[in-house]
């Protein structure tokens, strides 16, 4: 079969045809609908170095997926084959306790376990086929589309899960500021804020298009990032400042920008891997403002998601990309170029 392949560090993913998937005891394997394209995969090309993650070259790219089981391997049960089913994508252990709870996006084996999923070390969705190492891993999609589907395991539901943790806050009169609004996270940032909360949303963002992508998701405000943008969210929030910042880009300028607007006893919470640095100091954030990374979600909040997803409640804008296109996806997402999240259909 043919598959999308990190072959080298800092050169652009190849397709290369590889062998299919066996499932071992207790595995399964997909028949892929859809692969996400992340902006993490673009750090991971482009930022990372040999010997940085012990991950071996080469691997299949795409950790944001879901398909139709295809292939059962001994001792599976609880899941038919031709069934709809999305791909959790932190892989833990499975046993610790944080597992146990479907924590595994913070399995405490991580350090030992080396690789952390499909499309992150090991072979991930960008393929016509993808091995899942254990049933628990998948949750079944119902009647969702599995291409329309595969954005909502990582780019709806690593906001949720960063929005989760904030939702005491943001009652009547709470405002919540999205830096990178028009973006693949971003956009379904955005939706999940208006479904579940009553809070004012502030869109930030680079250009008109991605605020207007954002305004289309439930934005109430559009502001452009750059000098005045604090300035224009102050204003816009008032002299409480926001509950919640989510940034979603985290580079310096981003997080300069989410302290000066976050308030006292807000969150800001920082999702982007764009290596910028906050410095936390007695007058640098607000009275007892929090700061905190958030890394993707739990199985049950992946449940949550695809719960509201099959309400109709929220959804993923997806451009569709061939895998034959596959490099391209990602130098449009590189670019800015494409619209909600680029998905590749095998
Ligand atoms: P994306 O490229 O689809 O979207 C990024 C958005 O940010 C774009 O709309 C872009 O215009 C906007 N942007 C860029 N620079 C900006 C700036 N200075 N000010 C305001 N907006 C700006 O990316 P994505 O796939 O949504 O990922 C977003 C970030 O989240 C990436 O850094 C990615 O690696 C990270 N990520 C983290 C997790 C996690 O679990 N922590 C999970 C997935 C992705
Ligand atoms: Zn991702
Ligand atoms: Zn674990």
């Amino acid at each position: 079969m043919q598959a999308l392949q990190l072959t080298q560090w800092q050169h652009p993913p190849e397709l290369r045809e590889v062998p299919d998937p066996e499932p071992g005891p207790g595995q399964l394997v997909i028949k892929v609908g859809g692969a996400g394209a992340c902006h993490s995969d673009l750090h991971l090309m482009n930022d990372f170095v040999e010997g940085l993650v012990p991950f071996k070259l080469p691997f299949t790219l795409g950790h944001e997926t879901a398909g139709w089981v295809d292939a059962l391997g001994a001792g599976v049960t609880g899941v038919e084959l031709g069934q709809p089913v999305a791909v959790y994508g932190p892989w833990g252990c499975g046993r610790c306790r944080r597992c146990r709870l479907g924590m595994e996006n913070y399995c405490l084996r991580q350090a030992e376990l080396v690789v952390a999923g499909g499309g992150i070390g090991l072979d991930g969705g960008m393929a016509e086929r993808m091995l899942v190492p254990d049933a628990r891993l998948v949750v079944p999609l119902g009647d969702l589309d599995p291409a329309a589907a595969a954005p909502l395991t990582d780019a709806a539901l690593t906001p949720y899960h960063a929005i989760a943790r904030s939702m005491a806050l943001l009652g009547a009169g709470s405002s919540a500021v999205v830096i990178g609004a028009g973006g693949g996270l971003g956009h379904m940032a955005v939706a999940i804020l208006e479904a579940l909360t009553p809070a004012t949303i502030i869109a930030v963002d680079q250009t008109e298009a991605a605020l207007g992508l954002a305004a289309e998701r439930g934005a109430g405000h559009g502001v452009i990032a750059g000098a005045s943008a604090a300035a224009e969210v102050r204003a816009l929030t008032g002299a409480s400042g926001a509950e919640l910042v989510l940034d979603l880009v985290g580079t310096e300028s981003t997080l300069a920008l989410a302290a000066a607007v976050v308030g006292s006893l807000g969150h800001l919470t920082l999702v982007g891997l764009g290596g910028g640095t906050l410095p936390v100091g007695f007058f640098s954030v607000p009275y007892e403002a929090s700061v905190a990374t958030t890394y993707w979600g739990s199985i049950i909040e992946l449940m949550d998601v695809i719960a509201l997803a099959q309400a109709g409640v929220i959804s993923a804008e997806i451009t569709r990309f061939p895998l034959a296109q596959g490099a391209e996806a990602y130098e449009r997402l590189q670019a800015g170029t494409v619209r909600g999240r680029a998905v590749i259909v095998p």
